[in-house]
C-alpha cells in the first residue's frame, strides 16, 4: 500500500484477543468479526487502490451499544474508523491495521417521519435513496443525490457532505441537515443542531458535517424534505468544443438561472457511457451538457426557452429538449452510470474531485490533455459543470509496475491547478487519505494547526479516524507550539505522513 498510515501500536496488536472479548460482552451475537477471511470484504472502500484488514469489525446495532464502544476504546487507547456502505472515493474509511472497524449498516431504521414539519429523523446507516423512497408516495424528497444513492448511507453522507446532480439548485448535504445525534470517543452523546432553523451556540452542526469522520460518530440525523417540483425538463447540449460548452454554462448563471442540475461530459466519457448504455448521445462532439430546470410547468417552459437560446448562441451543434420523462431519464441514466462505463474500458481508475471557478473550465480540461500526455495515462471527464465541480476519471492498471504512482501523480498535479486557479481540493468526495499530503497546497501551518485542534477537542488522544485528512500526526499538546529549532521538529517520533 503506497499511502503512508500512522504505525500500527504493537501492544494493541498483542491485545487483539482481549479487544475482541471485550466487543462481544458490548455487542453480542453476530456483531464482532474477528476471523481473517472475514475481515477482507472490509479492506478497502471505493478507493480500492489501498487496502488494509482492520484490527477487527463491530457491528453496533443502537447509540448505546456505539457510546460503549468508544468509551471503551478511549479508555483503552484503542483507534477506532466508522464506516457507512464504504462507497468513499476519497478512502475514508479506509481500515487502520490496530484500529477497530466501526460498521454502522445495523443502525438502518427511519425513526420518524414529520410532514407537517418537513423532517424524517433516520440512523445513519440508512441509504441515501431509501429516504427519497419513504416519502415518495406523499409527494416528498431529500435532495442531496449523489449517484452512489442506492448504496452509501446518510451516515458516510453527514461525514463527507456529499452532494450530487441537484446539489446547485437545492444545496449539499450540510444545507440539508437540520441536526445530528453524535458520540464522542469518550462515550458522551452530543446533540447538535434543533428542529427548528438556526440553533442557538456556536454551529457545531456545521463543524460536524464533512468532518470526515474523525470528530464523532453519527447514530442519528434530522434531515429536511422537500416537495417534490411539478415538473422537470431537461435539455442535452453538443458542443463542437469544451470552450463553447463551458460559455453556455457561464451564460447560463450569468442570467440568473439556477438549473436544477448542469452536468458535462467530455468526449471519452461520452462514448463510454454511449458504449454501455446506448443512450443516443452525440458522438460526433467534444462535450456534452445535460441541463435540467424543475418547478411549475411555466416556469420550466420560460427558464427552457432561455437556455436553449443561450446554447443557440454558443453554436450548440445538438439541441434535443426530452419529450417525456421516459426520455429525460434516460438523457440521466448516462450520466449517471459513468463510472461504471469507464470501469469498462480500464481496469482501474481514479476518480478526483477538485472544483475550480466556472470560467477557468477551458482552460482546465486543456491542461488535463496536456497532463495526460506527459503521464502516459488517459483520462475521461463527467462533472457538475454548474457548480465547477470537476471529477477527472484517470484511466490505469494497477497490475502494471509504476501505473498507480503515475496515475496519484497525475491527479496531484490536477489537484494543485484546482487550487492554484483558485478552487479546492474537494467539491464532495472528502479529503480521506487521497488528499492529505495536498493539503498544505491549500492551508498554512496555522490554518491547519486551528483545523487540529478543533478536532483535540472532540477526540484528545487523535484515536477516531487518525491517518485522514491531516498531512501530520499531531499530539494535541503540541498543537501551536510547533516549533523547528536548528533543524530539530518537537515530537521526531511522530509520522509526518
Ligand atoms: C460510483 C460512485 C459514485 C459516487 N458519486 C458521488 C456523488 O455523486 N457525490 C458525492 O458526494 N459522492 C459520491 N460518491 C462517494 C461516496 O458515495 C460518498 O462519499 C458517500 O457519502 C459515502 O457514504 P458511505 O456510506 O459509503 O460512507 P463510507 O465510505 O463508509 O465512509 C465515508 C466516510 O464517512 C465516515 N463515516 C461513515 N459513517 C459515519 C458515521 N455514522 N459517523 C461518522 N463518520 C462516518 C467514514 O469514517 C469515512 O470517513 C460516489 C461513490 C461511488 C463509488
Amino acid at each position: 500500500m503506497p499511502v503512508k498510515m500512522p504505525l500500527p501500536d504493537a501492544e494493541t496488536l498483542a491485545r487483539r484477543t482481549q479487544i475482541a472479548a471485550a466487543m462481544r460482552a458490548i455487542v453480542p451475537g453476530e456483531g464482532v468479526i474477528d476471523h481473517q477471511d472475514e475481515l477482507a470484504p472490509y479492506e478497502s472502500d471505493a478507493l480500492t487502490a489501498y487496502a488494509q484488514k482492520p484490527l477487527l469489525v463491530v457491528l453496533p446495532e443502537n447509540t448505546e451499544q456505539v457510546a460503549a464502544v468508544l468509551r471503551w476504546c478511549g479508555e483503552q487507547r484503542v483507534r477506532v474508523v466508522p464506516r457507512g456502505a464504504g462507497t468513499s472515493l476519497s478512502g475514508g474509511a479506509l481500515p487502520l491495521a490496530d484500529g477497530i472497524l466501526l460498521g454502522l449498516s445495523r443502525l438502518n431504521r427511519i425513526l420518524e417521519i414529520d410532514y407537517d414539519n418537513r423532517l424524517a429523523v433516520v440512523q445513519p446507516g440508512v441509504t441515501n435513496l431509501a429516504v427519497s423512497q419513504a416519502v415518495a408516495a406523499r409527494g416528498f424528497y431529500y435532495a442531496p443525490d449523489p449517484s452512489s444513492q442506492v448504496a452509501c448511507t446518510i451516515g458516510g453522507n453527514v461525514a463527507e457532505n456529499s452532494g450530487g446532480v441537484h446539489c446547485l439548485k437545492y444545496g449539499m448535504t450540510a444545507h440539508n441537515v437540520l441536526g445530528l445525534k453524535m458520540v464522542l470517543m469518550s462515550g458522551e452523546v452530543l446533540e447538535l443542531g434543533a428542529r427548528a432553523l438556526d440553533a442557538p451556540g456556536y454551529d457545531l452542526l456545521g463543524v460536524a458535517i464533512g468532518s470526515e469522520g474523525l470528530l464523532g460518530v453519527v447514530t442519528e440525523v434530522t434531515l429536511k424534505l422537500l416537495v417534490k417540483p411539478p415538473c422537470a425538463h431537461a435539455v442535452l447540449l453538443g458542443f463542437g468544443s469544451v470552450k463553447s460548452a463551458a460559455q453556455c454554462v457561464a451564460d447560463v448563471i450569468a442570467q440568473g438561472i439556477i438549473p436544477a442540475g448542469m452536468e458535462m461530459m467530455d468526449r471519452p466519457a461520452i462514448h463510454a457511457a454511449e458504449d454501455f448504455l446506448d443512450i443516443g448521445y452525440p458522438r460526433d462532439v467534444e462535450a456534452l451538457l445535460i441541463v435540467e430546470v424543475d418547478g411549475p410547468a411555466e416556469e420550466c417552459a420560460h427558464l427552457m426557452e432561455l437556455i436553449t437560446a443561450t446554447a443557440r448562441r454558443n453554436e450548440a451543434s445538438t439541441l434535443r429538449v426530452a419529450a417525456n420523462e421516459q426520455e429525460r431519464l434516460r438523457f440521466w441514466a448516462g450520466r449517471k452510470a459513468a463510472f461504471p462505463a469507464i470501469g469498462r474500458i480500464s481496469p482501474d481508475y481514479f476518480c478526483i474531485d477538485g472544483t475550480i471557478p466556472r470560467r477557468c473550465l477551458p482552460d482546465m480540461l486543456g491542461r488535463m490533455t496536456d497532463m495526460a500526455h506527459r503521464h502516459g495515462l488517459r483520462v475521461a471527464n463527467v462533472f457538475h459543470a454548474g457548480d465547477g465541480n470537476l471529477h477527472p476519471l484517470i484511466l490505469y492498471d494497477a497490475s502494471v509496475p509504476g501505473d498507480l504512482e503515475r496515475a496519484e501523480a497525475f491527479a496531484a498535479e490536477i489537484l494543485r491547478t484546482c487550487v492554484a486557479m483558485g478552487g479546492v481540493l474537494s467539491g464532495e468526495h472528502g479529503i480521506g487519505v487521497e488528499k492529505r499530503d495536498l493539503m498544505g497546497e491549500m492551508f498554512g501551518e496555522v490554518d491547519l494547526a486551528h483545523q487540529e485542534r478543533v478536532k483535540c477537542a472532540f477526540d484528545p488522544h487523535m484515536l477516531l479516524n487518525p491517518g485522514k485528512v491531516f498531512p501530520t500526526l499531531h499530539r494535541c499538546a503540541e498543537l501551536g507550539r510547533m516549533h523547528v529549532h536548528h533543524g530539530q521538529l518537537r515530537f521526531p517520533e511522530l509520522p509526518r505522513l
